[in-house]
C-alpha cells in the first residue's frame, strides 16, 4: 500500500511541477491506485454479493463546482477516467451502470470483462464468505461491514491537488464495501459525500462506511467547515467581513478534518476517514477506522507517507 501511495504521489507531483493541471495530477494518481491490486478500486476491488466487481468514481473541479461521476460500472478498468469524461463531455453529473458503459464506448473508452478486474485473493475471499454464510441470490444476508479493508489490504482511493494556477481538484474511486448488495452505491461517487472541492475553501476525498458517510454528507461538511466564520456572512459590516476570511492554516485544516470524523462517529455512529487540502494547500487527514494510509507531497517536493 505504501509503494502504491508513493507511485501515485510521484505521478501527480510530476505533472504539477511541470506546471500541469490539478485534474491531470488527480486522475494520474488515482489511475495508479486503480491499477494496483492492493487497493479497493479498479483491479483488485472487493466483490459484491454475486461475486462481481461494481465500481464507483467521481472527480470534482473546485473552480466551476462541476463534478463527473460514474457508479456501478462493471466493465471499465479506470472508472476515474470515465468520471472525468462525464465531467468534461456530458451535460450530466453522474451516469450509472449500463448507461455509463454506453457513454464509455461512445467516448472511446474500451470496455473490459468483469473478470479482468477480479484478483485471485478477492475471489478467494468471496468464496469463503459464500460458504460461511450459505449465500446465494435470493438468500438475503447482511453484508460484511467492511469499512477499512483492515483484513484485506487497501481500501478506497482518493486524491486532492492544488496546481500552480490555483486550480483545486478532488477525486475518489472505489469497488465499494465487500459483498455489498448488487446495485448498492455508497458515498464515494456522490458529490458532497465521498468527494467535494471548492477552490474558495478546499477539496476533500473520503473513505469508510458509505452508509454512515452519506448521513452526514461528509466531504461537503468538511469543505464548509473550512470556510470558517465567513460562511455565516456579516451583512452590512464591511470591517467584520474583511476579517472573516477563510482560516487557511495547517492547524485549522487539521481541526476541520478531525471535526468531520468526530461528527461521523457521533451522529452516524460510523467509521471512516478523509484527506483534504485547504484553499492554500495545507493538507490534513483524519480517520476513526483502525487504520488509513495516505501521503502528502510537501511544497519542497519531499514525500511524506503515513504510516
Ligand atoms: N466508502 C466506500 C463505500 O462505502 C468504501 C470504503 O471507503 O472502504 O463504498
Amino acid at each position: 500500500v505504501r509503494a502504491g501511495i508513493r507511485h501515485a504521489l510521484e505521478a501527480g507531483w510530476n505533472i504539477l511541477t511541470k506546471g500541469g493541471a490539478a485534474i491531470d495530477a488527480v486522475t494520474a494518481a488515482i489511475v495508479i491506485l486503480e491499477d494496483d491490486p492492493a487497493f479497493d478500486a479498479g483491479i483488485g476491488s472487493h466483490l459484491n454479493r454475486d461475486g462481481r466487481v461494481q465500481l464507483d468514481a467521481i472527480v470534482m473541479d473546485g473552480a466551476g463546482l462541476k463534478a463527473g461521476a460514474v457508479a456501478a460500472v462493471e466493465r471499465v478498468r479506470n472508472p476515474i477516467l470515465l468520471a472525468r469524461l462525464v465531467q468534461e463531455r456530458s451535460e450530466h453529473m453522474m451516469l450509472v451502470g449500463a448507461g455509463a458503459e454506453q457513454f464509455a464506448q461512445e467516448n472511446g473508452v474500451p470496455l473490459c470483462g468483469n473478470e479482468d478486474l477480479v484478483t485471485e485473493s478477492a475471489r478467494a475471499a468471496w468464496r469463503e464468505w459464500v460458504e460461511k454464510n450459505n449465500a446465494r441470490p435470493g438468500n438475503l444476508i447482511k453484508p460484511a461491514k467492511n469499512t477499512d479493508g483492515a483484513d484485506s489490504g487497501g481500501g478506497t482511493v482518493g486524491a486532492v491537488a492544488l496546481d500552480s494556477q490555483g486550480r483545486l481538484v478532488a477525486g475518489t474511486s472505489t469497488g465499494g464495501t465487500r459483498f455489498k448488495y448488487p446495485g448498492r452505491v455508497g458515498d464515494s461517487p456522490l458529490i458532497g459525500c465521498g468527494c467535494y472541492a471548492d477552490v474558495e475553501a478546499g477539496g476533500v476525498s473520503c473513505t469508510g462506511h458509505g452508509e454512515g458517510i452519506m448521513k452526514i454528507v461528509m466531504a461537503k461538511l468538511a469543505v464548509d467547515l473550512l470556510r470558517g466564520p465567513r460562511m455565516l456572512g456579516t451583512p452590512g459590516d464591511a470591517a467584520a467581513a474583511a476579517q472573516a476570511r477563510p482560516v487557511a492554516t495547517p492547524a485549522f485544516a487539521q481541526s476541520t478534518a478531525d471535526a468531520a470524523v468526530r461528527m461521523l462517529a457521533e451522529r452516524a455512529g460510523s467509521a471512516g476517514g478523509l484527506i483534504l487540502l485547504d484553499s492554500a494547500g495545507n493538507p490534513a487527514a483524519a480517520f476513526n477506522t483502525p487504520r488509513m494510509a495516505y501521503g502528502v507531497v510537501e511544497s519542497d517536493g519531499s514525500l511524506r507517507i503515513i504510516p
